[in-house]
């Protein structure tokens, strides 16, 4: 770090709940990361990815230099390569034969320069999101019905509704400071939660609707059917400012026609079918927030636009407390749509099939060419690499050798593509180590810019330390080719600030209230304005300069007519079914401290603790009959035969027929764990946005000789060879635990010990009982410990929290260093992962807290401090204080 400022409010770079942050210097030079108070989406909160931010700020294995070929350059000789490649490529195939991959972590003026040297000089609509992934859909739902990809609402609509419905969102952890504002707002609500999994989000209380997969559309077309056969429409609202109910209703009706049918085809008691639609009847401010479970679908536009149609029919849309709420996945997901980030948009909610919006831009930008079609999605765009169509790809801040579906064909992509130039911050992910060019990016708290959230406010990102190294704003390295390719004119930005100034005067060029996306009023800001920028959602515009929070208050949509349309929905099913030899479903997703491919969050020592290993959740009946057993491992098979390995979790909330794996693990963490192998490419085909829900698997049992753990100083996974299975994850600066599984006979188990850890100076303790087939070693150097083993033959390995604090001790006591080779007692064999990050409060010492008699949360937060700081891990709590 060469520089610091004392003070800086900037935004969160995960979730698209987009929490403002306060950054402090302290007087011990150490960053203090808080939630800002003045923020309007988190007033003050943090979740735990968010309240650990400091702890990721010095990220190791950072790209500090331009390299070519693993060899260190100029940025000169980078970027003039870069350059030249383009240029030569483009001259010998076409426009079309190169293509940009970003990412919604991108801040909106990165993704604007990318966008317009993409679009408007190269000429080509080959530039794509990792977007794709989370919100094509809404965008696509949202033009269908509004005309515009407007989400309506705002947070304040969360709390002011009276019924929540929550369709495929697991907000709990997923975007956790909007489900403690939710489930902190004062009044009562009614929540419905429609997810195949109970997640803690159900613990919000109300109705869990545990729908078989793929089923929403019937559940919402019934609904639809159920408020117009029951004289429950808003008969005003409809016939002044919609269109289209009448074939809607009529769709809707084929596929659910009546509450039993809806109940047979969805897998639901048919009373909780008609709780949901009685109550959705009765009650004025409904607010449906809805994510990847609809979203990440072959018919998720589908599924967006049943649930709008009933917003739409019931006239809950444009008021407080009411109306259908798109959640986003990413930071900048909002903002990279603003922009035209999608090869399906232009910019600033522009059309490239429309010829007049594509000559507006075009005058706009004065390019000398402009696209004219939609370019490749994300995963037709790495088919189109592989097919070699695409001769050159430049991706930022992204990793798709793991997020992509059929992430092997992706790899294998990249690998045979004549020019991958990558840039980043990490050296070590998995779509860096493929790169031809790799370029150091500057990250979170080292650059400016703006990002979108949910509710369309626009933030500031700040810079608060400079960049390491050579490391560049992302703006600027693209603002540096294009110079490079000739543009040098039109690219002639010194500042986001100018960049940001261009973007929103584009919103607001030859308008006149046709798209809502306008924020003209902020294209004048002066450096100092834009440095000083407050939150404000957009439209902002030279009338309402603080922006507008609510949309649709008048009645009228961005359609040609000014009406919003009802879609008529015929229900699709999963484009894959389950099968004899793939009998489950798969749906994959997040867990509550992990983000994306744990570039950042994988470096947090206190988020580490809540989910130490990738994992399969399996209903206990699905369970028995596959012969897996808890905490063993479990091969799963998908697509094309591949196969990962995680750790079996036996849960009653898994739905029968279905299994979870989180979506995270990579190669850096884990041996086989990447889940996106085993996906099929499938994707809805009006969105491009994969398939990531409903993909059919089997499961079966993987029989390991042993199980243990190493926890050591040394990093092990390159000798880790000879086990069939490792995990690890970040203890300390230079502490990692592995998890190890494999099939080596007992005897060899001390041996290897020796082999692995062979790094380690200091004396050997070891104890090696082959009655009980169990294996225990630690090193100790200077009385301090350096690492320990633990192998065995069983699975049920003893809680491992009290060794790590023995890696603290300067000293050990005689007793500690035996109970290092004998255990402690009244050790058990439960699950000890930590379930409060801020204090490392492990499942363990909560359950024994309960155990002697401290039996609400409020006792145990008191005691263990555990809920008292971000209140993530409340829904856990509440749930092992209830016995659940
Ligand atoms: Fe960041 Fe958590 Fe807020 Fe999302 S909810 S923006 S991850 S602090």
């Amino acid at each position: 770090m060469t520089s610091t400022l004392p003070a800086c409010q900037t935004t969160c770079p995960y979730c698209g709940v987009g929490c403002g942050v306060q950054v402090t210097l302290t007087d011990k030079q150490t960053l203090q990361i808080e939630g800002d108070p003045t923020h309007p989406a988190n007033l003050g909160r943090l979740c735990s990815k968010g309240s650990a931010l400091a702890e990721t700020v010095e990220l190791p294995g950072r790209v500090l230099h331009p390299q070519i070929g693993g060899r260190r350059v100029s940025w000169e000789e980078a970027i003039t390569t870069i350059a030249e490649k383009f240029k030569q490529i483009i001259t010998e195939h076409g426009p079309d034969s190169v293509a940009f991959y970003v990412s919604g972590q991108l801040l909106t003026e990165d993704y604007y320069v990318a966008n317009k040297l993409m679009k408007g000089f190269i000429g080509s609509g080959n530039i794509d999101t990792n977007s794709r992934l989370c919100m094509s859909t809404p965008v696509v739902a949202h033009q269908r019905a509004f005309g515009e990809d407007c989400v309506p609402v705002c947070y304040e609509d969360l709390e002011q509704a009276e019924m929540v419905v929550l369709a495929g969102s697991n907000l709990a952890w997923c975007h956790p400071v909007l489900f403690r504002r939710l489930s902190q707002a004062p009044g009562e609500r009614f929540v419905v939660t429609i997810d195949p999994r109970r997640t803690y989000t159900t613990s919000l209380g109300g109705l869990h609707l545990a729908i078989k997969p793929g089923t929403d559309a019937v559940l919402f077309n019934g609904l639809l059917v159920y408020l117009y056969d029951q004289n429950l429409v808003d008969e005003s609202f409809v016939a002044n400012h919609t269109e289209g109910l009448k074939t809607a209703i009529a769709a809707a009706r084929a596929s659910a026609p009546d509450i039993a049918s809806v109940a047979r085809i969805c897998e639901l008691p048919a009373g909780d079918v008609a709780t949901f639609y009685r109550r959705f009847a009765a009650t004025e401010r409904v607010v449906s927030a809805y994510s990847q479970g609809l979203n990440q679908s072959t018919s998720g536009v589908d599924k967006v636009n049943a649930l709008i149609n009933c917003h739409l029919v019931s006239g809950r849309i444009g008021k407080p407390g009411a109306g259908p709420f798109s959640l986003t996945g990413q930071p900048n997901a909002m903002g990279g749509r603003e922009v035209g980030g999608l090869a399906s948009q232009l910019a600033a909610h522009m059309a490239l099939e429309n010829e007049e919006d594509r000559s507006r831009v075009q005058r706009f930008w004065q390019s000398p060419t402009i696209a004219e079609k939609p370019g490749l999605k994300a995963t037709a765009l790495f088919d189109a690499i592989l097919e070699g169509k695409i001769q050159a790809v430049w991706i930022m801040a992204t990793n798709p050798a793991v997020s992509l579906p059929d992430a092997d064909q992706v790899r294998r992509a990249l690998e045979c593509c004549p020019l991958v130039v990558v840039s980043e911050c990490v050296q070590t992910t998995d779509t860096a180590v493929l790169a031809d060019i790799l370029l150091p990016a500057a990250t979170w708290g080292e650059k400016d810019g703006t990002v979108t959230n949910s509710a369309r406010v626009i933030s500031r990102q700040r810079a608060f330390r400079s960049p390491p190294g050579e490391s560049q704003p992302d703006w600027w390295i693209v603002t540096q080719v294009a110079k490079a390719m000739g543009y040098g004119q039109y690219f002639d930005y010194d500042s986001a600030a100018r960049i940001f100034r261009e973007h929103a005067a584009l919103s607001g060029f030859e308008n006149d209230g046709r798209r809502l996306f306008d924020i003209s009023g902020l294209s004048s800001l002066s450096d100092e304005q834009y440095d000083s920028l407050l939150p404000r959602p957009w439209p902002i515009t030279h009338s309402a300069p603080e922006g507008t929070s609510r949309l649709f208050a008048d009645g009228r949509y961005p359609t040609e007519n000014g009406r919003a349309r009802f879609i008529a929905v015929e229900p699709a099913l999963p484009a894959r079914e389950i099968s004899t030899s793939r009998p489950l479903v798969l749906n994959t997703g997040r867990v509550r401290d992990q983000w994306h491919t744990m570039t950042r969050t994988g470096a947090s020592l206190r988020l580490s603790g809540h989910t130490p290993e990738p994992f399969v959740t399996v209903h206990p009946g699905d369970a028995e009959k596959l012969g897996l057993h808890h905490k063993e491992l479990a091969w799963v098979r998908g697509h094309g035969g591949h196969e990962i390995l995680a750790r079996v979790h036996i849960t009653s909330r898994q739905r029968p027929g279905s299994i979870f794996v989180p979506m995270h693990w990579n190669d850096f963490y884990t041996n086989q764990g990447r889940v996106n192998t085993l996906l099929e490419n499938l994707v809805d085909p009006l969105s491009g946005q994969p398939e990531f829900k409903h993909q059919p698997v089997a499961v079966r049992p993987c029989h390991c000789e042993w199980f243990g753990f190493y926890i050591t100083r040394v990093e092990l996974h390159p000798q880790l060879k000879y086990a069939l299975y490792w995990a690890r994850v970040r203890l300390g600066q230079e502490l990692w635990r592995y998890e190890v599984a494999g099939n080596d006979e007992p005897k060899a188990w001390p041996t290897r010990a020796r082999e692995l850890l062979e790094g380690e100076q200091g004396v050997w303790i070891e104890y090696h009982d082959s009655v009980r087939n169990q294996y225990r070693a630690a090193v100790l150097h200077e009385e301090r410990l350096v690492a320990c083993v633990y192998i065995s033959r069983n699975p049920q390995i003893p809680p491992r929290d009290w060794l790590i604090e023995l890696f603290e001790r300067e000293l050990l006591s005689k007793e500690e260093r035996m109970t290092l080779l004998f255990g402690r007692e009244g050790d058990e064999t439960v699950d000890d992962h930590t379930v409060c990050a801020c204090f490392k409060v492990s499942e363990p010492k909560i359950r024994q807290a309960i155990k002697e008699g401290y039996q609400s949360v409020e006792a145990i937060g008191q005691l263990l401090g555990a809920g008292q700081k971000c209140g993530s891990c409340l829904p856990e709590l509440h749930e092992l204080v209830s016995g659940e």
